[in-house]
């Protein structure tokens, strides 16, 4: 039985607020152990093709991180691109029919969109209960409190924008050999948890320093 990690929210380049290219955060994948990676870029899925096209060991979950009305929602296990602004219950209909993995990220992170206590009632699959990139880190306790009274599933994510925080959270599963992506998100769901754990920290302040530097130069050109 192998312990494999698995961070399931981070960004490339092909977010507008994001640093790196898919090539650099798959080799930093690679350089931390983990096993597979989901790319949830905001609105958009050019980073899961050109992430396809890397030669890489590293498993990639195609994702998306949807900006619905009341904030984000992540589907994970699809590479269609979901049109934003809809509702958040419109949003989660939208990436169940398209075979999507419904994921609530950062529920209680006001300052990042979370969609709040509408998170309860939405049926999505899981809940993200640990998020390394949030402000107020009491924002995962309401989650994980959230995840248990609702008895939901759980996943955890860096949500990192620049490839050095990728890893800084992630999900530990317990497999035998090496689980195509079906089998990892039925497995989350399965919500075994001797089976499934979160682990992580949050993303520390140079980083986030660092990162709305760099992101003011993709948006400005360098000084
Ligand atoms: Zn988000
Ligand atoms: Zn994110």
């Amino acid at each position: 039985m192998n312990q494999l990690k698995l961070d399931l929210h981070l960004h490339t380049w092909y977010s507008t607020d994001a640093i790196d290219p898919p090539s650099l955060i798959l080799k930093m994948a690679a350089r931390k152990g983990l096993y597979a990676i989901a790319i949830t870029d905001h609105n958009t899925v050019q980073g899961v093709k050109r992430a396809r096209e890397c030669k890489s060991n590293v498993v990639v979950i195609p994702g998306i991180e949807v900006d619905a009305k009341e904030g984000h929602i992540i589907g994970l296990g699809i590479s269609t691109e979901i049109k934003p602004w809809r509702t958040a219950a419109e949003t989660v209909e939208l990436i169940k029919d398209a075979g999507g993995f419904v994921v609530v990220p950062h529920p209680f992170d006001y300052m990042r969109r979370g969609v709040g206590t509408i998170a309860r009632r939405l049926g999505a699959d899981a809940i993200e209960v640990l998020n390394s990139k949030t402000n107020t880190p009491f924002s995962n306790t309401l989650a994980k409190r959230l995840a248990k009274n609702i008895k939901s599933a759980v996943t955890a994510g860096s949500d990192a924008h620049l490839a050095e925080d990728v890893g800084n959270a992630y999900v530990l599963i317990q497999e035998k050999g090496e689980p195509s992506v079906d089998r990892i998100l039925s497995i989350i769901a399965s919500k075994k948890h001797d089976k499934v754990k979160v682990a992580g920290k949050i993303t520390s302040l140079r980083s986030r320093v660092r990162k709305i530097a760099l992101q003011r130069m993709k948006r400005k050109g360098p000084y």
